[in-house]
C-alpha cells in the first residue's frame, strides 16, 4: 500500500478535472478576443452596412444581458481574454453600461472595449467610464456634413464629434477613430481626418471596404486601399514611420507621424489579408457563434442558453465552432461566396 505522504509528492499525470485546453483551431491561432454584438438596431443607416429599409430582429431574439454574461462566464476559462461590444449600434441597447459591469465583474476577462458610431456617446460616455469601459472606437468616415448624409443616409456629424468630445472629458485616454475608405468617395476625407486626430490626441484607423453590405453593390473597383491611403497621408505629412505591433492579432498595420505627433493604423483585410494571426470570435446579437465575418456557418449558442444547457455543453459548441475556422476569408478567390448576413447582423 502507498503512504498517503507519498502520493502527495508525486507528480501528477493526471489532467486536473478544471484544466480546459486552449481555444486553438486547426491552424494553430489561438482564440482569446470575442465580439459580441449586442443588437442589430442602428440609428444610421451606413450603405456600407445596412439597407434602408431595415427590419430589425424582434427583442426576444436577441440575448438578454443575463444570457451574453453567462456565455462569456463559460468562456473566459478557455482563455478568451478580451471583449468588443459592437452591433449594429451598441448604444442603442438599453443601458449598456450594466452590461459593462457584468462583464468586467467575470474573473480573468482582463479588457472590455467598444465600437460606436458616436451618436449616442455624449450621454453615455460617463456611465460607461465609471462601469469600468477600458478602450472605446468611435467610426468616423468624414468631418463634412454632406458627406456623412451621403454615407449614413442620416444627420448627426456634429453629435459624433461631440460625443468624441465627451468620451475624453470622461476620462477615456484611448479612443481611437475608424474610418472606411471607399475609392470615389472618401480619399479626400485621409487628410482632414488626420489633422482631426493629430489635433486632439486620437488614434486614427483607416479599413478598407469589405463585401460585406447589405444591398451587395460591393465591388473591387471600390477599393481605397491602405497603401493609396498612405500614399495620401504620405505626400501630406512625409513618411510614416512603422510603430512595433505589440499584439500580433492585431488587424492594423500601425504608424506614427514623422515629427511623433499621432499615429496611423492600416487595416487592410482585402488587399492583404491578415487572417494567419485572427484570434477573433463573434457572437452576434441573438447568439449565434461565428468563427469569422465572412464565415457562411453559424453555431447556434442561444439554442443551448435557452435550453438550460451546461458550461460544458457551451463549452464544446465553441470549441466545434474553432476548430471548422477555415485558414482564410477567400476574398478574390473564386470560389469565395459572401456570407447571407451583411455587417450589421454580425458585428464588426
Ligand atoms: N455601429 C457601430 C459603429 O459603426 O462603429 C458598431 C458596428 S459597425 C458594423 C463596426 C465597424 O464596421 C464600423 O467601424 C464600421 O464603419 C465598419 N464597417 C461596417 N461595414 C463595413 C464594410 N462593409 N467594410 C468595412 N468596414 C465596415
Ligand atoms: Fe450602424 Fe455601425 Fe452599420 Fe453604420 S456601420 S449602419 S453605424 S451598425
Amino acid at each position: 500500500m502507498m503512504h498517503s505522504y507519498l502520493l502527495a509528492s508525486m507528480p501528477r499525470h493526471f489532467p486536473d478535472a478544471d484544466f480546459e485546453p486552449p481555444l486553438v483551431d486547426g491552424f494553430g491561432r489561438r482564440h482569446s478576443s470575442l465580439r459580441l454584438s449586442v443588437t442589430d438596431r442602428c440609428n444610421i443607416r451606413c450603405f456600407y452596412c445596412m439597407p434602408v429599409d431595415v427590419v430589425f430582429r424582434p427583442r426576444q431574439e436577441l440575448l438578454t444581458f443575463e444570457e451574453m454574461e453567462r456565455f462569456v462566464r463559460a468562456v473566459v476559462p478557455l482563455g478568451v481574454t478580451k471583449i468588443r461590444l459592437t452591433g449594429g449600434e451598441p448604444l442603442v441597447r438599453h443601458e449598456l453600461h450594466k452590461l459593462v459591469a457584468m462583464l468586467l465583474a467575470i474573473e480573468g476577462l482582463e479588457d472590455v472595449a467598444l465600437t460606436t458610431n458616436g451618436m449616442l456617446l455624449a450621454q453615455q460616455a460617463s456611465d460607461l467610464k465609471q462601469a469600468g469601459l477600458q478602450r472605446i472606437n468611435v467610426s468616423l468616415d468624414t468631418l463634412r456634413d454632406e458627406v456623412f448624409r451621403q454615407i449614413t443616409r442620416r444627420e448627426g456629424l456634429q453629435r459624433v464629434v461631440e460625443g468624441i468630445d465627451a468620451a475624453q472629458l470622461a476620462g477615456f485616454e484611448r479612443i481611437r477613430l475608424n474610418a472606411v475608405s471607399i475609392r470615389g468617395l472618401t480619399e479626400a476625407e485621409i487628410v482632414p481626418l488626420a489633422r482631426f486626430a493629430r489635433e486632439r490626441n486620437l488614434e486614427l484607423r483607416f479599413i478598407e471596404f469589405m463585401p460585406l453590405d447589405a444591398d451587395r453593390h460591393w465591388s473591387p473597383d471600390q477599393l481605397l486601399s491602405g497603401a493609396d491611403v498612405r500614399r495620401v497621408l504620405e505626400a501630406q505629412f512625409g513618411q510614416l514611420v512603422p510603430a512595433p505591433r505589440p499584439d500580433p492579432s492585431q488587424p492594423a498595420v500601425d504608424f506614427r507621424f514623422a515629427d511623433g505627433r499621432g499615429g496611423i493604423g492600416l487595416i487592410n483585410p482585402v488587399s492583404e489579408p491578415f487572417c494567419g494571426d485572427c484570434n477573433r470570435l463573434r457572437l452576434t446579437a441573438e447568439g449565434q457563434l461565428r468563427n469569422c465575418l465572412f464565415s457562411t456557418v453559424e453555431w447556434d449558442a442561444r439554442r443551448l442558453l435557452r435550453s438550460g444547457a451546461n458550461d460544458a455543453e457551451l463549452r464544446r459548441l465553441v470549441r466545434s465552432c474553432v476548430a471548422a475556422k477555415a485558414a482564410a476569408h477567400g476574398i478574390g478567390q473564386p470560389d469565395f461566396h459572401r456570407p447571407e448576413r451583411p455587417m450589421y447582423q454580425i458585428g464588426g
